[in-house]
């Protein structure tokens, strides 16, 4: 949902990072097979690039995605990511790089988490030579990453956004309202489309937002925050009447908003300052 600068680093440049320690397994000849496998690892990314791009990574099919010599043998993928990547070696540098892209490690799938993992966009059981490139590794939360899992989307509308790919973060689309009830005020987020989202694009959204459980989380986080700050709303609308605490509430979404459009703080801020039931002190005692 938030936007990350694309990878550096090339798909074939971390499989050959990463397949460099593999020693020679036998008369299996592993290390020769994968080595002989990275023009297909290489295609694989490009494919996957070309349908990130379009939109289309639900078309893509698995048996298009396998390491050639290799087969369906998911143990010899996952050994490759793990030993490859995650424990050690030159394919280590490449996946601390990956991990650390994101500003003050927050997740680019939720805005909220703290990244602890790669996640794999398109599962590396299905598609494995995508098993270690780059553009296939998200930074996530591990709520993110578990929620996630390896479900495939089948349609268009299904393909949750990708960082690399989907930049929607240069317009306004969430939105709040505030729901008065037994005499206390919550927030209620949800996606709101901007006029220049294409249909697929608005579905792939609220997709995304209600795979990832954001209703409840800016739901919980903007309940929080209005409980945190009800002294200093109390102590304003005494000293100013509704229009100080209207003010103080515009000034914080300016900051926010200023800062992400779609920060979750800026949306409460901007939502709360439009109700003039709560400007005027339905926030509570
Ligand atoms: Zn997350």
């Amino acid at each position: 949902m938030w936007p990350l600068g694309r990878p550096r680093h090339g798909a074939r440049d971390s499989y050959e990072a990463c397949i460099s320690r593999t020693r020679e397994m036998g008369a299996q000849k592993r290390r020769t097979r994968l080595i002989a496998a990275a023009d297909a690892v290489e295609a694989a990314s490009e494919a996957f690039r070309s349908g990130a791009a379009a939109g289309s990574l639900h078309d893509l099919r698995p048996e298009e995605f396998q390491v050639p010599g290799i087969g369906h043998d998911e143990k010899v993928v996952t050994w490759l990511y793990e030993n490859g990547m995650v424990k050690g070696g030159p394919g280590r540098a490449i996946y601390d790089e990956l991990m650390s892209a994101p500003e003050h490690d927050r997740c680019p799938l939720c805005g909220h988490g703290t990244v602890s993992q790669l996640d794999h966009f398109m599962p590396k059981s299905s598609y494995p030579a995508l098993c270690v490139d780059p553009l296939n590794l998200v930074p996530a939360c591990s709520d993110c990453n578990k929620v996630k899992g390896d479900a495939k989307a089948t349609r268009a509308e299904e393909l949750p956004l990708h960082p690399y790919f989907d930049d929607i973060d240069t317009e306004t689309w969430l939105a709040a309202r505030v729901i008065h009830e037994d005499g206390s005020v919550r927030l209620e987020f949800f996606v709101s489309p901007p006029d220049s989202w294409d249909q697929v694009l608005a579905d792939r959204a609220r997709h995304h937002f209600k795979l990832f459980n954001l209703r409840r989380t800016y739901a919980n986080q903007a309940n929080r925050y209005i409980g945190e700050i009800r002294g200093r709303l109390r102590s304003l609308l005494a000293r100013g009447g509704a229009d100080a605490v209207r003010a103080h509430l515009l000034d914080g979404a300016a900051s926010s908003l200023g800062e992400r459009p779609n920060s979750w703080m800026g949306v409460t801020d901007r939502t709360l300052a439009a109700d003039p039931a709560f400007c005027q002190g339905s926030f509570g005692d």
